[in-house]
């Protein structure tokens, strides 16, 4: 059965610092497994991006290299001193060198990892980035896998050993998954749990004769797989009928997918969502107070709406505050503050920053907002089941479209519109996002970023205006998001987030890039 995307693994979240959630926390997750799975103290690492795919050209600028520093660190990605991961590998003695070379790689976002520990035991691992955070190795010593960090895991290697499948297979707990592989003298060996080990089997394998080195993998995602219950709606039309029959809106139902994706309780899952609601207030109240980074093109400019109603310029209006809301979550991410990725850090500005002005606006509960944020959740999952949130596949409609749609249909929620009216707001936002290109001027995630995530934002203001009047979004979502996918193939890669295309390519964009260059 096809793996179905959560809410808090793959749609609202990661909780991060950096410019781009499936250059910086996707990197950084991986390189926290592949430690786990090195299993010894780090003391270089060479990671490789395939010259044809979409790394390649901006790795650095969009904060690829963060990742993967802070991450081969030990450092949370949390971590403060995730701004200057680079030096904190150095003082800690780890090298880390970056190449752009040519391997095998089916994925844009494709990077191969070569570890060497202290002891001189190394490890190749190959791995991608889905977009939003979200990433899979596929390939640890040539062996195939597939680590998504959402599991318990265990490997061995053994060269030159007898075969034991057949002895451990006898050994294997009831919940516990077991594989293994030959190639040529070497033998792996695959355990993956929804729990932690039983110490009865990490004790038969750490004395195993046979057996030198067990590595133990721990998940890395913030809900665990493997503890599914079923799902009593799968498509978006029976999910609609499912609302209509339990007379339940889309908060409702968002909260049942992610009970039935996670087997966590309503009550861990509300807080949860409360947790992340404050991160994003934070990042909205840091972003406003003003933040600071040298390597950044905008300055400041989310104080600037009070400024001109101050000063009577402008007229005090919900969209001024949606705009300063939206400016300040940008700002935050572009000094490399916490943010929450909503779908994803590029697009982190546009539902925290419409949820934050409609609940401030008509005076909604923590209750009600944590509701919206479900209702955002469950669209986001719908769209993750579609094109997913990789700019480097489908351009910028999967970040800020994907993103108007989930605000769009959390706006109806804090209104009190049905699931209906939230789910064809969705709908009307991601319609009008169809199409738009992914071309941050100097790989920057700045330019033209945050104009793109205020009108996302204030899109998916008219579009949930629009369906609770009662307007005709006469495509459905389905469709929709379906159309997202078709659009994407034709996309030309240089408008894929690559820098060659697009406003990228300007005049005045080359200018910045040649100067922040020189920073
Ligand atoms: S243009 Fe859109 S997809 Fe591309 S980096 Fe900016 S926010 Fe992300």
């Amino acid at each position: 059965m096809k793996k179905l995307p959560g809410i808090f693994n793959d749609v609202i979240g990661p909780v991060m610092r950096g410019p781009s959630s499936s250059h910086t926390a996707a990197s950084w997750r991986i390189a926290r497994i592949a430690l786990d799975i090195l299993n010894e103290p780090l003391k270089q690492a060479l990671i490789e991006f395939d010259h044809n795919g979409a790394w390649a050209p901006n790795y650095r600028e969009q904060g690829t290299t963060m990742g993967f520093d802070g991450g081969l660190s030990g450092l949370e990605i949390t971590d403060e001193r995730m701004k200057s991961a680079s030096s904190y590998a150095l003082q800690k003695g780890i090298v880390v060198e970056y190449l752009v070379s040519t391997f095998p790689a089916d994925h844009p976002n494709t990077a191969r990892l070569t570890l060497r520990g202290m002891s001189g035991k190394t490890v190749q691992i190959i791995a991608v980035s889905l977009g939003g955070g979200s990433f899979e190795i596929r390939s640890v010593n040539e062996f195939p896998v597939r680590l998504n960090g959402d599991l318990y895991g265990v490997i061995i290697f053994t060269r030159n050993k007898k075969d034991i499948t057949d002895e451990l297979k006898r050994q294997v707990p009831p919940g516990v998954g077991f594989s293994s592989g030959q190639q040529d003298d070497r033998i792996k060996y695959e355990f993956k749990s929804s729990h932690p080990f039983p110490p009865d089997l990490m004790s038969l394998l750490q004395k195993h004769p046979v057996i030198d080195d067990t590595a133990v993998i721990n998940p890395i995602m913030p809900v665990i797989a493997g503890r599914e219950t079923e799902m009593p709606f799968t498509t978006i039309s029976s999910l609609l009928a499912y609302a209509g029959e339990k007379d339940a809106d889309l908060g409702d139902l968002g909260l049942i997918y992610e009970k039935c994706i996670s087997g966590n309780s309503a009550e861990e899952l509300n807080a949860r969502m409360m947790e992340i609601i404050h991160i994003i207030h934070s990042s909205i109240g840091k972003g406003l107070k003003g933040t600071q980074y040298a390597d950044r093109i905008l300055p400041q400019q989310s104080h600037l709406i009070r400024k001109a109603e101050k000063e009577d310029r402008i007229r005090e209006s919900v969209v001024n505050r949606i705009i300063e809301n939206v400016s300040a979550l940008m700002e935050s991410k572009s000094a490399m503050e916490v943010i929450v990725a909503a779908p994803t850090a590029g697009s982190c500005g546009t539902l925290g920053g419409t949820l934050k002005a409609i609940s401030d606006n008509i005076g909604s509960s923590d209750e009600e907002l944590v509701k919206a944020y479900f209702a955002a959740g469950i669209v986001g999952a719908y769209f993750a089941q579609g094109p997913g949130f990789s700019a480097e596949e489908h351009g910028c409609q999967v970040e800020c479209g994907a993103a108007s749609g989930m605000a769009a249909a959390g706006m109806v929620q804090l209104m009190g519109g049905n699931a209906k009216q939230a789910i064809d707001a969705a709908s009307m936002a991601i319609q009008n996002m169809i199409g738009l290109i992914c071309d941050p001027v100097a790989d920057r995630v700045e330019v033209p970023c945050l104009g793109k995530n205020i009108s996302a934002a204030v899109n998916a203001y008219a579009s949930a205006i629009m369906s609770v009047s009662g307007y005709d979004a006469v495509i459905p979502l389905d469709q929709v998001i379906q159309t997202v996918s078709v659009v994407g193939k034709t996309m030309p890669s240089c408008v894929r987030c690559t820098g060659k295309g697009g406003l990228a390519v300007t005049e005045t964009a080359l200018k910045i890039k040649n100067k922040l260059g020189e920073l």
